[in-house]
């Protein structure tokens, strides 16, 4: 049992919350500038989320196909998106792509080789050009290793075991944020002249999900919202094509896109390579929510597996080059007993990535909030309706970069004293009025299965509504069982903030799902089954002034004439030369 009494204080000038590659990337911007920063994370240091990254990690580096550059990838990014991607973003991402992609591989990440010595680039789905990095298939350990051992090596601070649970304002700006402390079992409050978000996104809402299970449950969502910062495109959620389906304790576990990219096909339960009929060009490359829909399409029509998916087979390629390329699938498939060389891996579509997140300003990551920014899977604005394989890597780079940079000139103008003394007890008086349930976790299991069953692959208006009043319910059922939290043990206060992350932010998913009248990338209406041109904006969604949803559009701005150009092109991949 604690007392709901902060027992502790730490004061720096730039509050990291989560440790992952792009926390640690603002970091290791900002001890450039000599700026006290304090990366701190639920789990620990070198064990974020990023580790789970397994394909690779984009930038036009040309390595093999020297036709390639920064505009063909910004205009990957912008298609797969479906336009609603802010292409300011999307730009300088991809610009600065190579050069940070080499800046990693100067601090010691162990990027394969070409003969000549040149990064090695492989295909990922709907890429015009060879364009993806990988340590084989453990690229994001290997990259999350690389910025772990510059932070160390650079004396950057992390404290782990920490939950920041709320941002601290005071005259409408941000002063510091409240945290959990596992390891000492204590509140704590940081005063801090800003906060940087870079906690993740909240795929974990859903039953299946390639995120561990309790990564990525919207803490994110639940900090920024509560401080009345802006969120966008909540709505678009990516579903990977390709799951494992067994054994039950790794259902919902990615097999990596590289499987297809290295010339896996995908087969029903009757033996047809079926995306001939959904993509006949792009057959098992195409877009990941093509894909998707077209595996659960197939399940519905009852061509799927007796475990609910399709099968996956590479095992016409050779069990070296296999083993060489998809070393880490190699391994994990033997360790269940199956050779992936000698036979097909049975898949399903899993939860994997969330697109929504933070609407945060390019000059900076500055939220709407004057003192917190956001970076990382946090964020919004890169992937649009739908995420390009490959990117989320090094946008985390770029906007780590960027961001702690422009923090760094800035903070001048972002000194403040930290919460007043006058508003002190009120910190205490909070953290009385939280409470929570002894079953937590029964709640968050719940909320997942309701948004696989409601928000899912394919949507409809009656679905959505069903789920919205199935989270009400859960809401209430929550509050009835609800007792102030030094009644309850250290775990059960972690978990019922974790329930709390989860419940507000598959609301807001099935809000704006809702608001949504039409299908656009990952999110697919099934009573709205165009793409309508009307729809080419961005939802956001806020806290009203009474505590209310607020929902409003905005449409993103032109893109350059270069991007405009390797539009028009429309260049494609020859998928045939992978067969
Ligand atoms: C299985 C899998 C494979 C993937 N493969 C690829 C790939 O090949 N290429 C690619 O580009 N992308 C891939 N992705 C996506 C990519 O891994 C992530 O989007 C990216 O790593 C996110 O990095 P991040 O730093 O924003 O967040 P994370 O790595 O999720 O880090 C979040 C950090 O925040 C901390 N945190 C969270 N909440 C709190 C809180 N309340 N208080 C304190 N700390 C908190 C966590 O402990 C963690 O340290 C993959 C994702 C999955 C699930």
């Amino acid at each position: 049992m604690i007392l709901p009494e902060v027992t502790r204080e730490k004061k720096v000038d730039v509050l990291i919350v989560g440790a992952g590659a792009a926390g640690i990337r603002t970091a290791i911007a900002l001890h450039h500038y000599n700026i006290s920063c304090l990366l701190v994370s639920k789990r620990e240091f070198g064990d974020a989320h990023t580790i789970m990254a397994s394909g690779g990690i984009n930038a036009a580096l040309g390595s093999l196909d020297p036709e390639d550059n920064w505009a063909i990838h910004a205009a990957d990014t912008l298609r797969e998106g479906h336009f609603i991607n802010d292409p300011k973003i999307v730009e300088h991402v991809c610009k600065y792509a190579p050069e940070a992609v080499k800046e990693l591989d100067n601090w010691g990440c162990p990027f394969n080789k070409t003969e000549t010595n040149s990064i090695n680039q492989r295909f990922f789905g709907a890429q015009s050009f060879r364009r993806t990095c990988f340590v084989g298939d453990r690229t994001g350990k290997a990259i999350l290793d690389a910025l772990v051992d510059k932070a160390k090596s650079l004396n950057i601070p992390c404290e782990d075991g920490i939950y920041i649970f709320q941002i601290l304002k005071e005259k409408g700006r941000v002063v510091g944020a409240l945290g959990l402390d596992k390891k000492h079992k204590e509140f704590i409050r940081f005063k801090s002249s800003c906060v940087v978000l870079a906690a993740g996104g909240y795929a974990s809402i859903y039953e299946r999900s390639s995120s561990r299970p309790d990564e990525n449950l919207g803490d994110t969502i639940h900090l920024s919202y509560q401080a009345g910062a802006k969120l966008m495109d909540m709505e678009m959620v990516q579903f990977h094509p390709t799951g494992m389906t067994a054994p039950e304790s790794y259902i919902g576990r990615l097999v990596t896109e590289a499987v297809r990219g290295e010339g896996g096909y995908l087969f029903n339960s009757l033996g047809d390579r079926f995306m001939k009929e959904y993509s006949p060009e792009k057959m098992e490359l195409d877009a990941r929510d093509e894909v998707a829909r077209a595996i659960a399409k197939e399940i519905e029509k009852g061509n799927g597996t007796a475990g609910d998916g399709v099968y996956l087979d590479i095992t016409h390629k050779d069990a070296e080059f296999i083993k060489k390329r998809l070393p880490k699938m190699y391994n994990r498939f033997m360790e269940l007993g199956s050779d992936i060389a000698k036979e097909a891996i049975e898949v399903a579509p899993t939860c994997h990535y969330s697109m929504g997140g933070a609407e945060v300003d390019l000059q900076s990551g500055a939220t709407n909030v004057p003192g917190l920014f956001a970076v990382g899977e946090a964020i919004s604005g890169m992937h649009g309706a739908n995420r390009l394989g490959g990117n989320s890597l090094i946008e985390t780079l770029v906007l780590g970069n960027t961001f702690g940079q422009r923090i760094a000139e800035t903070l001048d103008f972002l000194e403040n004293e930290g919460p007043s003394a006058g508003s002190e007890q009120n910190r205490n008086e909070y953290l009385q009025t939280l409470k929570g349930c002894e079953e937590p976790l029964a709640l968050v299991q719940k909320t997942k299965k309701i948004m696989w069953k409601h928000a899912g692959i394919i949507r409809k208006e009656t679905f959505l509504r069903k789920g919205l009043e199935e989270i009400q319910e859960l809401k209430e059922e929550w509050n009835a069982c609800s007792k102030p939290i030094e009644k309850l043990s250290f775990d059960k206060i972690w978990q019922n903030l974790d329930l709390r992350n989860v419940l507000l932010s598959a609301e807001l998913v099935l809000k704006t799902a809702l608001y949504r009248r039409e299908s656009r990338g990952a999110h697919y209406r099934e009573d709205f089954p165009k793409t309508e041109e009307n729809w080419k904006k961005n939802i956001l969604v806020s806290k009203g002034e009474k505590g209310q949803f607020q929902l409003e559009t905005k449409s993103q701005g032109p893109v350059s004439p270069e991007v405009e150009k390797a539009l028009q092109r429309n260049y494609s991949l020859s998928y045939h030369q992978l067969e």
